[in-house]
């Protein structure tokens, strides 16, 4: 018999039950106490829907009060020194101070999950760091489970993947010298596992998914040495990627069974397979962890068949890597059109997914036969339906020809057009898009949404808002405006909502880190741009002024990563046809006499995969999307972009490829280090390096920009230096926007005077 299980499950509930009571307990509104009954209520409420599901087991170390590596630091103590914090006795305040810093201390640093959008915390390592006692809030969390009845499978974060994932903070050669003093911490608790009668332990690994270089793959080997004697059943869970060329190493360990996604790395099951281990448990990940759509059973009921054959009932059936990365259940969503609704499983749906494989692979399909019919309805109209398939956008993709990912003419002879026409001087100032976002606008918005504001009502109060900022930015003498995105809730949602072939959840939240969740849009057709999105703003802003009015753009690739995405058919595919719809509105927006139309990409480099090897392939088709978008106009029209991150150098020859006459990129906070790589034959066309941090209320200084103009100047010929804000102002209040680009533009003035 084939057993199910899953990696792991959403914490946040469905209605969001743990952001809320968090966020009050921060507030001092809730007590410790009945936060911890929020969170026990949602365990309990969780592992109920995985028994009743039927599967196998139900998965207990998934919760966390915040994150599920600082929840793993608390369990074996090795939390970062600098708090001063006792781990055993470690209390929620405590916890929370850690992920959220106080005025005492700043918070650990977050950075993003391999390559999904949820943010862990990340460990702090030292020489001192120490694992000596922890919290018992597992322990405690696994007599909850099996008070209730439950037989429990228990998840932690593996020893090799915790110290890959910190970062040396001080006296240390390696991460891994940390390896001997980390270990026994794991035994205290896989000892302690097994003495409550744990039977399995799935113990995540998914650093194997990356290029490990041999000092970390051969850290393997004696870690689990150590580890499986004295514990429970050890599953060893990848997910992410292929790991299928550690084949020999996961053989070789000492585990009871090893998880592989076959989602992502559907081919890896065969390879592994050759010269498996006697007796041990493969984990087929089956279910899609990382998307929404529902699953074509039979058809992977058909893949499954012959691992059944070979394996017998060593075989187990999960989703690809924790739920965490999906919203929680379908069921609330109320307002999905019915067809939409009938492709799309979450959570709690694909818990019924993978015991309808189960059942079936078992010899009980009659009794999950009405599943397998609901899937091969679903399947069949994802095929057929007209809301997904849209004859012209494929012809259209199908038709596009290398001329249309170029420009006509190379930049040399197009920044001479564009001079002529815009007279800019040196060291031109601009904006990178938003304006503070006020109460005002974000309730007018909402009003309009709701119906209570009319559309009239509702344009009026935004042309207001227009007017207000393009005054402002004449008053300090800005040599580029924008409109200021008042309109804009999301950058990406409201593209999406325009567009055919895109989908909006009502309670589609995942998390993003602590009590943050997203709700991101889900791209379920060939997507469509029936009518203009964005010209009648723009064409009204300029409408206003004799400045260049930069229009304002969502990119095909940030358009594709912060959403879901379809699984019929390649990314790229996707990517080419949210380009070719932008490509129509960058066409309009010139036609309608705007000169300067700005595509954002600040999702470019997250989109690159986890395997280096991968990142060629990506990164060319990434790079032909934005030039497809960007690539319809005259030589005279100028095409900017932005991109907010600073680590450019492994991928600056793509970025350069991109042929944006101007881009405009993060670097206050780099010190403007990272423009070394930006010398003229790195990188010929015109760039603005952000000379503030906009992510902070302070207000910079004249001079300090000035120095940081300067450094940048010894890389970046005079000519082709702009001088901007490191992003968009859309969460900063005004006075302090005034102030800080008062300061900029004299910067950038004190300069053209100083030559
Ligand atoms: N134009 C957008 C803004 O200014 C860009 C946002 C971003 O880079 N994330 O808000
Ligand atoms: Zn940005």
């Amino acid at each position: 018999m084939a057993s199910a299980h899953i990696l792991g499950f959403p914490r946040i509930g469905a209605q969001r039950e743990l952001k809320f009571a968090q966020e009050a307990f921060w507030r001092g509104e809730l007590s410790e106490a009945a936060l911890r009954d929020v969170g026990a209520d949602l365990r309990a409420r969780h592992w109920k829907l995985q028994k009743q599901a039927g599967l196998d087991a139900v998965s207990v170390g998934d919760f966390a009060w915040y994150d599920q590596v600082l929840n793993t630091l608390a369990l074996l103590g090795g939390l970062p020194t600098r708090f001063g914090f006792d781990a055993k006795n470690l209390t929620l305040s405590e916890y929370f101070t850690l992920a959220r810093g106080n005025t005492q201390h700043f918070a650990m640093e977050m950075t993003k999950w391999f390559d999904t959008n949820y943010h862990y915390l990340v460990p702090e390592w030292t020489a001192d760091s120490s694992f000596d006692r922890g919290v018992d809030w597992l322990f405690d969390e696994l007599a909850e489970a099996q008070a209730q009845g439950h037989r429990a499978k228990l998840t932690l974060i593996g020893p090799v993947t915790l110290l890959y994932l910190g970062k040396i903070k001080g006296g240390l050669a390696h991460k891994l010298d940390l390896l001997p003093k980390l270990l026994p911490a794991y035994q205290r608790v896989l000892a302690r596992l097994q003495a409550a009668g744990v039977e399995w332990v799935q113990i995540d690994e998914p650093v194997l998914a990356l290029d490990l270089d041999a000092t970390w793959k051969s850290a393997f080997t004696p870690a689990y040495a150590v580890l499986s004697p004295q514990a429970p059943k050890l599953l060893l869970a990848t997910y992410f990627e292929s790991v299928a060329n550690h084949a020999d190493l996961l053989h070789s360990l000492p585990v009871a069974g090893l998880h592989v996604d076959l989602i992502r790395a559907p081919l890896q099951a065969q390879s592994l397979l050759a010269n498996w281990p006697a007796g041990r448990v493969l984990s087929a990940g089956v279910i899609d962890g990382r998307n929404i759509w529902r699953a074509d059973l039979s058809e992977v009921l058909k893949r499954l068949q012959p691992l059944k054959q070979e394996l017998g009932e060593l075989l187990w059936l999960a989703p690809s890597c924790s739920l965490l990365h999906v919203p929680v259940d379908l069921s609330s969503e109320t307002s999905l059109d019915e067809e939409v609704k009938s492709w799309l499983a979450f959570a709690t749906q694909k818990l019924d997914e993978i015991v309808a494989l189960k059942c079936a692979l078992n010899g009980q399909a009659a009794q999950v036969l009405p599943h397998f019919t609901a899937s091969q309805i679903a399947i069949h109209s994802r095929n057929v339906s007209s809301r997904i398939h849209n004859p012209l956008v494929k012809k259209r993709v199908e038709e596009l020809a290398e001329s249309d990912a170029q420009r006509r003419n190379i930049f040399g002879e197009r920044i001479v057009k564009q001079q002529a026409r815009f007279k800019l001087p040196l060291f031109p100032t601009t904006t990178i898009g938003s304006f503070p976002q006020t109460k005002a606008i974000r309730q007018a918005r909402a009003a309009h949404k709701r119906g209570d504001l009319g559309h009239l009502e509702y344009l009026d109060a935004m042309r207001e808002e227009i007017r207000l900022v393009v005054e402002k930015q004449e008053q300090l003498d800005i040599d580029v405006l924008v409109h200021g995105e008042p309109e804009r809730n999301d950058m990406v949602e409201y593209f999406g909502e325009q567009l055919w072939g895109y989908g909006f959840t009502l309670n589609g939240w995942v998390q993003s880190y602590g009590s943050r969740c997203v709700k991101p849009p889900f791209i379920y057709g060939d997507v469509y741009r029936p009518e203009a999105m964005t010209v009648g703003w723009s064409e009204f802003a300029q409408s206003l002024t004799s400045r260049p009015m930069k229009g304002m753009l969502t990119g095909p690739v940030t358009m594709l990563q912060w959403s879901f995405v379809r699984d019929d058919q390649p990314r790229e595919t996707t990517a080419l046809q949210i380009a070719l719809a932008l490509r129509d509105e960058v066409c309009d927006l010139e036609k309608a006499g705007i000169g300067m139309i700005q595509i954002d990409e600040p999702a470019f480099r997250e989109g690159l995969p986890l395997k280096s090897g991968d990142w060629p392939h990506y990164l060319d088709w990434a790079v032909r999307a934005f030039k497809v978008s960007a690539c319809g106009v005259a030589d005279e029209t100028q095409i900017h972009t932005h991109m907010c991150y600073s680590e450019f150098n492994d991928i600056l020859p793509w970025i350069a490829a991109m042929d944006a006459d101007v881009i405009t990129i993060e670097t206050s906070r780099s010190d403007m280090e990272l423009l070394d790589g930006f010398g003229e034959f790195a990188y010929p066309n015109e760039i603005g390096p952000g000379v503030y941090d906009i992510h902070s209320p302070r207000v910079p200084r004249m001079l300090e920009m000035q120095r940081l103009l300067q450094k940048a100047r010894e890389v970046i010929p005079d000519r082709r230096l702009w001088v901007n804000p490191d992003c968009g102002l859309k969460t900063r209040d005004w006075p302090e926007t005034i102030a800080a680009l008062e300061n900029m533009v004299q910067a950038a003035k004190l300069l053209r005077a100083s030559l």
